[in-house]
Parts: structure tokens; C-alpha cells; sequence
């Protein structure tokens, strides 16, 4: 009797012990961690070039959407994406040796953009070519034929991508379709991440082709850091599709938009000057 009572009051101190040591192990986790769930402290300052286009245009509530990763099918020598400042500039080792640290987080967002969206009653799907490096643009699996054809059947498509670090970097923005007027979506992901000129670099492959082009981020500081993280990793990926998704949603509940305001510099041109 006395031993089974000296078993299960050691049995008992071993639970409250193992429950003390989990509580405060959880507590140095969280304040270690140095997580951040703010996003706008997340994708940094924004771009900052002089763009005063306003999407205006009503869009229809179930309009079809697709999610590109981009570099999904160019992961050659040029237009791979970027490696991040913690491969390039801190030596770490890239995320998946095959593919650039860009392209690796470019598809852990897309599906999670997708899996959320579809949650929330979005009509979203996502595209990926699967063949990492198709030469020609205009190859019919690549992602900017996809998206162009998407577009033209009345689609909105979306390629997303996280910017430079440093100076070789832009920042966080959209960049707007090239001959055609911005729309509701533009706008309110505009509002959340910030606003391209229309004609940036000239007009990008993708905005030429219809396709909107998202820059998240600058892949560098506590961004990268928190992807990194494995226990920060989950919930930034959520955090930043989530933004995403509902800049979707608001820009579908058609939210009053003042100020119809397009100037001679990002002005969308029409088909016939092209
Ligand atoms: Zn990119």
C-alpha cells in the first residue's frame, strides 16, 4: 500500500513538473521568438515611385482568380528570383538548393493564398507549371501564358513575388495590368501593399500579358526571418495570405473609391497606342 501510494504521488510530481517545464519552455519559446504580426512591419516600407492611378472599375463578385508563383518556370540563370539576404548576404544555406529562396516562398504563399481564398468563398485556383525552367515565354505552360489566356477569358490573375533586399530591391506594391483599366482588386491590394506606376521597367512581361504582379516584400530582416523560423514560419505564411485574401474580398464588396484621378505618367494606355 505504501509503495503504490509512493508510486502514484511520484507519478503525480512528474506530471505537475513536466506540465511546469512545458509551460515556462512555451513561455521562453514566445519570448524568444520575436515574432511579428504586424504586417505592415512585415512587408516594409512600401514602393515609393510616383504612381496616382486609381482602380476604379466594378468587378463581378465570383470572378474567376489564379495565383501564380513567380520564377516558377524560369529557375535558370537569369530571372531565377531573388535569394534573400540570408543566403546572399548572410552566407545561411538556401531553402531548397533546386530552386531560389523566392521562388520556394512564392509557392508556400500561393497555396496557402488558395486554400484560404476558397475558404472564404473566393473562386480562386492556382497554376504551376511544374517544369522549373521553360525557356521561352511564350510556351504555353508557362505561367504568363496561363495567366494571359486566364485574362482575356475575364479572369483576374495574379503573380506574386517578394522583391529584392537592400537597395537591389523596389519594395511592397502592386503593378497594375499595362492596357487595362485598373479594377476594384487592384485598388484595394494597392491600398494594402502599395501602388506601382503602371509602366514600371518599361511594362513588365507579366503586366504586358494582362497579369497582375504583386511584390510582397523585400525578402530581408524580420520577413525573412520570421519565414525562416520554423515555429514563425506557419503563422507569417497566414498572416500574409490572409491580407491578401481579404484585400480580395474588399475589393469584391465594392467599397466606395473617390478621386478618379490618372495622370500622363502611369496613365494605363489604351490598345491602340501598343
Ligand atoms: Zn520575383
Amino acid at each position: 500500500m505504501f509503495l503504490v501510494k509512493n508510486r502514484l504521488l511520484h507519478i503525480s510530481s512528474l506530471a505537475v513538473f513536466s506540465f511546469l517545464f512545458y509551460a515556462f519552455s512555451q513561455l521562453y519559446f514566445i519570448k524568444n521568438l520575436n515574432f511579428t504580426d504586424d504586417i505592415e512591419l512585415l512587408i516594409g516600407e512600401g514602393v515609393n515611385l510616383p504612381a496616382r492611378w486609381i482602380g476604379t472599375k466594378d468587378v463581378s463578385k465570383d470572378i474567376p482568380i489564379l495565383i501564380l508563383a513567380g520564377h516558377a518556370d524560369s529557375q535558370g540563370l537569369a530571372g531565377a528570383g531573388t535569394s534573400g539576404e540570408a543566403v546572399d548576404k548572410l552566407g545561411l544555406s538556401p531553402m531548397d538548393p533546386d530552386i531560389s529562396d523566392e521562388l520556394f516562398w512564392n509557392l508556400k504563399l500561393q497555396e496557402s493564398i488558395v486554400q484560404l481564398g476558397q475558404e472564404r468563398g473566393l473562386n480562386i485556383r492556382s497554376y504551376d507549371p511544374g517544369i522549373r525552367n521553360i525557356d521561352d515565354a511564350n510556351d504555353p505552360r508557362t505561367n504568363w501564358s496561363v495567366g494571359k489566356k486566364f485574362s482575356q477569358n475575364g479572369g483576374y490573375a495574379l503573380e506574386i513575388h517578394f522583391d529584392s533586399y537592400g537597395h537591389y530591391g523596389v519594395g511592397a506594391g502592386l503593378i497594375p495590368p499595362f492596357h487595362e483599366i485598373p479594377n476594384k482588386i487592384d485598388e484595394s491590394i494597392a491600398r494594402r501593399f502599395g501602388r506601382f506606376p503602371v509602366l514600371f521597367r518599361g511594362g513588365l512581361g507579366a503586366p504586358r500579358r494582362q497579369i497582375r504582379i504583386l511584390e510582397i516584400g523585400k525578402l530581408e530582416g524580420s520577413l525573412e526571418e520570421n519565414l525562416r523560423n520554423v515555429k514563425t514560419r506557419q503563422r507569417t505564411i497566414k498572416l500574409l495570405s490572409n491580407a491578401i485574401v481579404k484585400a480580395f474580398l474588399d475589393g469584391l464588396n465594392r467599397h466606395a473609391v473617390s478621386n478618379q484621378k490618372l495622370d500622363g505618367d502611369d496613365t494605363y494606355l489604351r490598345g491602340i497606342y501598343l
